[in-house]
């Protein structure tokens, strides 16, 4: 596991100062978030969407009450709420066109936004609880505590819709929303599929070219590091186990293959979460989930399989870098 350190030592023994007191909300420097979250909220959430709702393929009745789920949570933290419909063509059947949706929850700052966003709709082949039930019942933990917060920028929090293989995924149609407002987008934070990997993990966004051919490499163009490396540094002070791609694969970076590419094309810095395993894989360009293979998109996919600590960490570091960013200190 590979932390990065290139944060001066300064920085560093700032951030430690303020989150070693175990006191939850502190005049003077940020709350303890180790305090704010636990594993029963997150699991709630988790259980609400792949126990009491189930598989939510896009366009389903299924995927409209997860987004009802989400919207009616959003509001009881006292958030206003956007649901952005649109229409897109999943990649089953006739090929027949469906309507999903967005939904999106506004904690209002300066023009400066930080868009933490996670997609609510699942495969068919399974009640989607790792990928990304745990996504939601992340973004949805952080939008209820830095809800009791002023923050000097904003904070925009995405539930997206038709991220598998729609055409188009709800955060090209979220993107496209945004016109030039993008250029306001300060940090993209993804989280898809945290609770049954192997490691924890944060990447950052780069570009691929991908190749013709299986024999050729593929050109990848790696983008603005500085959210991964804030986040690396925010999980070492505060006992985190993330990682990131190994050197030898991905190097820090990640694919093109969830809602944060929109962003990553717009040259957005990303910090992206997953649970995943890089090592001791049979390829080391694509990993696998456990070691004994991957869940995600097979009927394991249910919420026996997901570790509530793996979901309350991704939360807790999520929730901390996107303070540390929206109070002015990240960059
Ligand atoms: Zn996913």
């Amino acid at each position: 596991m590979m932390l990065l350190k290139k944060y001066p030592v300064v920085a560093l023994v700032v951030l430690l100062a303020w989150l070693a007191p175990s006191i939850a909300v502190t005049a003077d420097g940020p709350p303890d978030f180790m305090e704010l979250i636990d594993a029963d909220t997150v699991m709630a959430h988790v259980s609400a969407l792949s126990v009491d709702i189930g598989a939510r393929p896009m366009g389903s009745e299924a995927e409209a009450a997860a987004a009802d789920y989400i919207t009616a949570e959003f509001e009881a933290y006292g958030y206003e709420v956007e649901v952005q419909e649109f229409v897109t063509t999943p990649p089953w059947d006739e090929k027949e066109e469906v309507v999903s949706r967005n939904v999106i929850a506004t904690l209002e700052g300066d023009d400066e936004v930080i868009v933490v966003g996670a997609h609510m709709d699942s495969v068919t082949s399974a009640t989607g609880a790792g990928d990304n039930a745990t996504g939601i019942a992340v973004i949805l933990a952080v939008a209820e505590v830095l809800a009791e917060f002023d923050l000097a920028h904003t904070v925009v929090f995405v539930a997206f819709g038709a991220e598998e293989s729609g055409d188009p995924p709800g955060a090209d149609v979220y993107v496209e929303s945004l016109g030039d407002e993008i250029e306001n987008v300060i940090a993209m934070i993804n989280i898809d599929s945290v609770g049954v990997g192997t490691d924890l993990n944060v990447y950052a966004g780069a570009v691929i070219e991908w190749a013709d051919d299986e024999e050729s490499a593929s050109d990848i163009e790696g983008g603005e590091v500085w959210v991964r490396d804030l986040a690396l540094d925010l999980a070492d002070e505060m006992g985190l186990p993330f990682g990131t791609t190994p050197d030898d694969a991905w190097g820090g970076y990640t694919g093109d293959w969830s809602d944060h590419y929109a962003f990553v094309l717009e040259d957005v810095p990303i910090a992206y979460f997953e649970a995943w395993q890089w090592t001791d894989t049979e390829n080391p360009w694509w990993g696998q989930e456990t070691a004994d293979g991957d869940v995600m998109h097979t009927e394991d996919d249910v919420i026996e399989n997901v570790v509530p600590e793996k979901v309350e960490m991704a939360a807790e570091l999520v929730v901390a870098t996107t303070y540390v960013i929206a109070v002015g200190d990240g960059e």
